[in-house]
């Protein structure tokens, strides 16, 4: 059995767990009769970042509003709740008696990012420093913009930033407060690698120098890894009952999760593990050529932003990773293979039907999932699809709503179902992991792996999530310049060589967990990062 999915399991192969008997009496809390209830709390820690590791819908908002005060823990009795000293006399002896003590006092000071960033300028008009100066306790607001690489929007209004810049505003204003325990709810939506790892150093030396206690919700592993000192993983059925078991070094709870067990808990949480091609990146298929496609140039107003693209090859049924900072020109190109736009200099005629995800999924027509769905392919509903794109996707609770009220993780789930159900010559999948929770990364990612061999279809995808490259990706393609000023795009390469390019224009090398063969970030100047950069391998070791 398996604790992540709710309703019909996407495998078709196992049951949907019941809630441990061994944790029934122990509710953490419990929102009413037939709601949601919490079981276990993640357990903060000074000096430390504790991830959670979870779907969401498990209760990590709760965990939050209970580790911050804003909710009294009932312990499962919300008809006749227990009072604080009741609480804490529940968790006494263990490592969270003293924090909620301090919560009852009042003594806990909580500092907050929260998980949609989208949200921000509705609730805060104005200048971005003024954001942050009025929240500048520690009176590090140019330190931390600089670390950030947000001072040049400093002076502009909140409203006119991008999903990436307000991502950053909103960690800054969250750790330049002066606060005991902070809760960080995602931080790499919208943010490139290089962005993502400069702010999980940030992070750290928040805790590690200034002694405070962080929690973090992560979904791209990579990150967490290289984030957090210990994890709790949550599971259970999300919107029914979520459980946090005690944490686990790191390491072992991100190895426990993908392998889909937990060992001291005994539950299995996926019929499947999830594994990395260990030794040498895939093979390259000597497969025939999709397309040619010419060198090309495009260029925005006057001097705005250039890109130059050199011509490439895409293979028959590969798996295209596209990688680079934001801001450089991926989108761009993909619109230029779409059609949606015309280079200034090379011809595009590309004469191949595409079918293309953009990175902003839109989904206003007031209409039906399954009827929009079904609108794209005469193989809706039949038992090929819903085991290839429905289950998989987690569409089947979803059918019944309309386009314009699904969540961003829902929409996006929709839109890449939609682009996969269509017939065409070429799949365009920009940033499929946006909105998704970890869960939804692993399913999405086999939906799309799956897909692509089984129809023999050819998949472009561009993404900031190494995990999800890496376990996709056939070869590589390289995107380098000056963000927001010029492009360059590198045609086609091998894993490896692909890897190597872009990641030296990081800084940042990877290593391989023993057990797995799972990427990890090494620390920089650390023995292995200096060996492989003088060698050359920023990815692959073996
Ligand atoms: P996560 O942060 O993991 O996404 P949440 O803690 O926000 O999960 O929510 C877990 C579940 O609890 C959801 O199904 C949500 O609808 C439910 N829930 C949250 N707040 C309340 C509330 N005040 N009353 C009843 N149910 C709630
Ligand atoms: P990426 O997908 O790599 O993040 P994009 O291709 O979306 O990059 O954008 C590259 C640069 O071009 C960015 O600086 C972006 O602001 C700019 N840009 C994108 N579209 C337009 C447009 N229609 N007009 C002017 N500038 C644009
Ligand atoms: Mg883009």
């Amino acid at each position: 059995t398996c604790g992540i999915c709710v309703e019909k399991c996407p495998f078709d192969a196992i049951e949907i767990i019941n809630l441990p008997q061994e944790l029934e009496e122990d509710a953490t809390h419990r929102y009413g009769e037939n709601s949601f209830a919490l079981y276990g709390l993640p357990i903060p820690e000074k000096g430390k970042v504790t991830g959670l590791l979870g779907p969401n819908g498990i209760g990590k908002s709760t965990a939050v509003k209970v580790l911050s005060g804003e909710i009294t823990p009932n312990l499962g009795d919300f008809e006749d709740p227990p009072s604080w000293d009741e609480v804490i006399d529940q968790f006494r002896g263990t490592e969270l008696q003293d924090y909620l003590q301090g919560v009852r006092d009042g003594d806990i000071e909580v500092a907050r990012k929260p998980q949609y960033v989208d949200q921000i300028p509705e609730q805060f008009g104005g200048e971005t420093r003024q954001l942050l100066e009025s929240a500048d306790e520690r009176g590090v607001v140019d330190e931390i913009a600089e670390r950030l690489s947000i001072t040049p929007v400093l002076d502009q209004d909140i409203d006119s930033l991008s999903g990436g810049e307000l991502q950053r505003v909103a960690l800054a204003a969250t750790l330049v407060q002066d606060a005991d325990f902070y809760f960080v709810d995602e931080l790499t939506p919208y943010l490139d690698i290089g962005q993502r790892v400069a702010a999980a150093r940030l992070v750290r030396e928040l805790a590690e120098e200034q002694n405070r206690a962080v929690l973090v919700v992560e979904h791209d592993l990579a990150v967490l890894d290289l984030l957090a000192d210990s994890i709790h993983v949550a599971y259970g059925r999300p919107s029914a009952y979520g459980v946090v078991t005690d944490p686990k070094s790191t390491k072992k709870g991100i190895n426990e999760y993908l392998r889909g067990y937990l060992d001291n808990e005994n539950m299995r949480i996926r019929p499947e593990a999830i594994e990395f091609e260990q030794h040498a990146p895939r093979p390259v298929s000597e497969a025939d050529t999709l397309v040619d496609y010419p060198d090309m140039s495009k260029s925005y107003g006057e001097g705005e932003f250039s890109l130059d693209v050199e011509g490439g090859s895409i293979n028959r049924n590969e798996v295209l990773g596209v990688v680079g900072p934001n801001g450089i020109g991926k989108s761009t190109f993909a619109k230029l293979l779409a059609g949606g736009l015309e280079p200034d200099e090379g011809d595009v005629d590309l004469g191949l039907d595409i079918a293309y995800k953009p990175q902003y999924v839109e989904a206003d027509q007031p209409m039906r999932v399954d009827a929009f769905l079904s609108s794209i392919t005469d193989e809706f509903g039949t038992s090929y699809w819903n085991t290839e794109i429905a289950q998989p996707l987690q569409l089947e609770r979803i059918m019944e709503q309309n386009l314009p009220d699904l969540s961003g993780g829902e929409r996006q789930r929709v839109a890449i179902a939609a682009t996969l159900s269509k017939d065409a010559d070429l799949y365009l999948l920009d940033e499929p992991s946006a909105h998704l929770d970890v869960e939804q990364r692993v399913l999405a990612t086999r939906a799309i792996r799956r897909y692509a061999e089984n129809h023999e279809a050819t998949v472009m995808v561009i993404d900031h999530d190494i995990y999800m490259i890496d376990l996709l990706a056939d070869r590589l393609m390289v995107f380098d310049g000056e963000p927001a000023e010029y492009g360059h795009a590198s045609p086609p390469q091998e894993m490896r060589s692909g890897m190597n390019e872009f990641l030296a224009n990081l800084d940042v090398t990877f290593r391989r967990d023993e057990n797995l063969g799972r990427p990890r970030i090494n620390k920089p100047g650390s023995q292995k990062d200096e060996q492989q950069k003088r060698e050359g391998e920023y990815y692959y070791t073996q």
